[in-house]
């Protein structure tokens, strides 16, 4: 086992006293493990017993309890002994070498936009299709997603393409309703610490990317994918979508520093969300470029055919035509580091249209959603 803690006692204290907090603490059913140091004694514990630090100094004797940075989310961490690791959705790849890109609308809105969509990603390379059918939405006046309805047109686009889809579940009750349906669940920023979902969830053994809350810090994250690896299920990506910051010149800040930061410490596969983080199209090529070459193992990214005729996040979506060139750049980016894009150019069936002429970039008027 590893350790967990570090105990500290005070100066000068007794043989006695400190025999007695070491007792107490193997009363508690710590593993302890004597180290001198300079005179006093540290503890290096390995915990046996889920103790809260804190209760700790309550022993007479302990200055000090240092919870070591595993001890929060022991099972995340273990992920990363014996290398980094993949999680696999159909031909999509996430993680030890291999980059997957998954891109689709925001939300599932016509069936015929849905499908363009789907044929043109697949076209660019994505390996997986995204697409909301229960929108978690910060205005209950604003459009909730088309439900179980949509879903069948989500699945149609899937079989059509042979993409594996991505979506989101909100409320634990969809899992024994619709989770059978699914190929991969997505669990929303806002619904990051919903832990009677993320318990519901990981029962369907499916993969789960799991978004940080816009304002979760990595440790709170990481606790969020301990509840899923509890649960039993290990596909866990993690999904870094940007924090709340200071100023209005991008909907988020993208935390890109998390991604080497957890590089070095879990092993389970990391994916960006360059969209919800610029929140204007404009943007969302160079934060993409920028999460690969800080070694994301993928990419979600929204793709529409017509934003201005969406319901949300409109502002924010690639034209078909913007994401297949930033697919090539992601190619090389990722050739560069000596890793691959996984999934596969395919001809898909039905004609790849592109976007209509008056849908191009110069002269679109969209709104923000959500
Ligand atoms: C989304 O993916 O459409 C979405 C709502 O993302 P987030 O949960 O990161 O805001
Ligand atoms: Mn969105």
């Amino acid at each position: 086992m590893r350790p967990t803690l570090l105990i500290l006692l005070k100066p000068d204290v007794s043989a006695p006293v400190r025999a007695e907090a070491v007792e107490a603490l193997r009363a508690l059913g710590l593993t302890v493990a004597e180290v001198p140091l300079e005179g006093r004694c540290l503890y290096v514990v390995t915990q046996g017993a889920a103790v809260p630090p804190d209760s700790l100094l309550r022993i007479p004797g302990i200055q000090k309890v240092v919870p070591l940075e595993e001890s929060g989310a022991p099972l995340v961490h273990a992920t990363h002994d014996g290398g980094p690791r993949t999680v696999c959705l159909g031909n999509a790849h996430f993680g030890g070498g291999s980059l997957g890109v998954i891109a689709g609308p925001c939300t599932v809105e016509s069936g015929d936009d849905l499908q363009q969509t789907a044929h043109a990603v697949a076209s660019a390379g994505a390996a997986a299709l995204r697409g909301g059918v229960f929108k978690v939405r910060t205005s209950p006046h604003s459009f909730q997603g088309g439900g179980a309805a949509a879903l069948d047109l989500l699945i149609a686009a899937s079989q059509e393409t042979g993409l594996p889809f991505f979506t989101e579940l909100n409320d634990p009750r969809q899992v024994a309703l619709l989770g059978d349906r699914l190929d991969g669940v997505q669990i929303g920023a806002r619904h990051m610490q919903n832990f009677p979902l993320l318990k519901e969830v990981a029962t369907l053994g499916k993969p789960v990317l799991l978004k940080r809350h816009m304002a979760a810090d990595v440790d709170e994250w990481l606790l969020a994918a301990e509840y899923l690896l509890d649960a039993g299920n290990e596909q866990v990506i993690l999904c870094e979508r940007g924090v709340k910051s200071v100023g209005r010149h991008v909907r988020s800040m993208l935390d890109l520093g998390a991604i080497p930061y957890l590089k070095r410490r879990v092993g389970l596969p990391i994916v960006v969300d360059p969209s919800h983080a610029a929140g204007h199209h404009d943007l969302v090529p160079d934060l993409a470029r920028a999460a690969v070459a800080a070694g994301a193992d993928g990419l979600i990214i929204e793709v529409h055919p017509r934003p201005e005729q969406t319901r949300c996040d409109a502002l924010q979506a690639l034209l078909p035509s913007e994401f297949s060139k930033l697919m090539g750049d992601v190619r090389q980016l990722a050739a560069m580091s000596g890793r691959t894009v996984s999934g596969t150019v395919r001809a898909v069936r039905g004609a790849v249209r592109e976007s209509a002429p008056d849908s191009d970039v110069s002269d679109r008027n969209r709104s923000v959603g959500a």
